[in-house]
């Protein structure tokens, strides 16, 4: 096993108002480690009391330095913090695997990439241009700012902690808001060294504060507290609806990215020599934990058994192991109740006459035995009926569904609550710019899977949620217009009348 050496700080601490903080509670929890079975951190546990202290922390931090601040200022410290980042990836990448037991090689990536968000975000902070507008009243002058929200609360969840915060604080905070932010009770560590950097680089006090705990206890608070103006969640669809009733007693503005149950269509015509590992990627990597797995594989009939058949002996060859490793290509599931949950899963798939075509069950390597694996796993024949073709697993199963034409492709691709992402194999030109129209999805790849870029955006249909993260239009959702009348002509009003 590669070596874990045990972190410098018995018990970490949180970020509020510049301060690093344990919970009023003086409170700890464990974090895990998902390929050793062991607590590998202690992580403050904090309660309703350490949700107001972050609040009223970024509530004064919004009313302070950071509002007076002009926008190319705020953008120079957002790039001195990307700077930051660069220099610290490979640190944050080792702590996120550690704490979420995602592949070392996936983490490096996110965390090598995460600064082109804040050098992104950073850069358009001073080009956010209102408008003056020719209005029909003669001398009267209008124009229009984009002013920032106030508080933001951002909520994210376990497989790409410090990316998917990276998607809600780096427009929020180039937008001039504040931001309260907690991570993942089951990836919070991570979260606590980036805290760090936000201090180094010259973030005014209050402006980022994290908070960690169960989002069962401070979730509910943070998401109604009044003095918070936005709600930025990533998460399953379920906790997604609470927190949006939630939010709606206090009228809160909400952007929700949530669950996924994504076709990836393989037509006949496709170069299978390149559909395949694109079908094994959009489900296999991230050992299937995230939002855009393509977990539904919708296969043109006249080449399911080749498809099959190529698609198994792929993923065979699939290395498990410990995540640490760079050689490792599926990794452990991140929380124990999520291995029950996938593992439920394939006892239903099985159970409802799916037939299964590879893995099902833990696997039996002792050398791996303590760690939270399920075996990368496939379902052939798999009907629309069926729940594993309809609900999310988050996790490696793949169901594979047969179709005939087009028609019918499309017909089983939008037959789900979900409209997170779609993806299409195919070499005929026509259908590659015909299909993404009709696929009812945020995001549709043709002849590739799974990329993302702070330049475009990323967002779900239907039950998958709404706003808009990524690419420059993201940060409008972190802004509010703002109409100015100025009579410039010394006009008496008249009082009885509207203007
Ligand atoms: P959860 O929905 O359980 O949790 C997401 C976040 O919400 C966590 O920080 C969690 O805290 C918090 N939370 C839990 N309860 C509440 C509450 N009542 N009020 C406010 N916040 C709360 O998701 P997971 O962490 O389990 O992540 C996996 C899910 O996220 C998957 O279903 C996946 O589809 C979805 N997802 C969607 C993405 C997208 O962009 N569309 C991207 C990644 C994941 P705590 O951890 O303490 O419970």
């Amino acid at each position: 096993m590669i070596q874990r050496p045990p972190l410098a700080e018995d018990k970490l601490a949180m970020l509020i108002g510049g301060r690093w903080a344990a919970a009023a509670s003086g409170e700890y929890f464990e974090s895990f480690d998902p390929f050793t079975g062991k607590a590998w951190a202690l992580v403050p546990r904090a309660g309703v009391a350490d949700v107001d202290a972050a609040v009223e922390a970024a509530s004064q931090a919004f009313r302070g330095e950071w509002r007076s601040m002009t926008a190319s200022a705020r953008g120079q410290i957002m790039a001195r913090f990307a700077d930051l980042v660069a220099e610290e990836a490979e640190n944050l990448a080792v702590l996120e695997t550690r704490d979420n037991g995602k592949l070392i090689n996936e983490m490096r990536m996110q965390c090598k990439y995460i600064p082109q968000w804040f050098r992104f975000f950073g850069g358009l902070a001073d080009k956010i241009e209102g408008r003056v507008i020719p209005i029909d009243k003669p001398g009267v002058f209008n124009y229009t700012k984009l002013e920032p929200l106030g508080v933001v609360a951002a909520i994210t969840p376990w497989n790409s902690p410090l990316m998917l915060a990276t998607w809600k604080l780096a427009p929020a905070l180039a937008a001039g808001n504040t931001v309260v932010w907690k991570p993942s009770e089951f990836s919070s560590v991570s979260a606590l060294f980036f805290g760090r950097l936000f201090e180094k680089a010259g973030f005014p006090k209050g402006v980022v504060n994290i908070i960690t705990g169960f989002g069962h206890e401070i979730g509910d608070r943070m998401v109604t507290h009044p003095r918070v103006a936005k709600v930025a969640f990533t998460g399953g669809d379920a906790t997604g609806r609470r927190v949006y009733q939630a939010a709606a007693g206090g009228l809160k503005k909400v952007t929700l990215e949530l669950g996924g149950k994504s076709a990836n269509i393989v037509f006949a015509d496709a170069k299978l020599e390149a559909a395949i590992p694109g079908l094994v990627s959009g489900i296999f990597a991230a050992t299937g934990q995230t939002c855009i797995a393509g977990s539904r594989a919708l296969v043109q009939r006249s080449v399911y058994d080749q498809v099959v058949e190529k698609l198994v002996a792929f993923a065979k060859t699939a290395r498990i192991g410990d995540p640490l490793d760079p050689d490792t290509q599926v990794g452990p599931i991140t929380t124990l109740p999520q291995r029950k949950k996938v593992l439920d899963y394939i006892g239903i798939a099985r159970d409802e006459g799916a037939l299964q075509l590879l893995g099902g069950k833990v696997p039996e390597d002792k050398a791996i035995a303590d760690g939270w694996f399920v075996e990368p796993t496939m379902f052939g024949n798999v009907s629309q009926s069926m729940r594993i073709a309809q609900e999310e697993v988050f996790g490696p199963v793949l169901s594979i569904i047969p179709f005939e034409d087009e028609d019918e492709a499309v017909a089983i691709a939008n037959d789900s609550i979900y409209g997170l992402a779609a993806g299409l194999w195919t070499q005929d030109i026509g259908r590659g710019i015909r299909l993404p129209d009709r696929l009812e999805a945020g995001i549709v790849w043709v002849n590739m899977y799974r990329a993302t870029s702070y330049l475009s955006p990323f967002g779900g249909y239907k039950q998958s949620g709404f706003g808009r993260e990524n690419g420059r239009t993201a940060i409008y959702e972190y802004l509010q217009e703002k109409s100015v009348w100025i009579d410039a002509g010394n006009s008496i009003p008249a009082p009885f009348v509207q203007r």
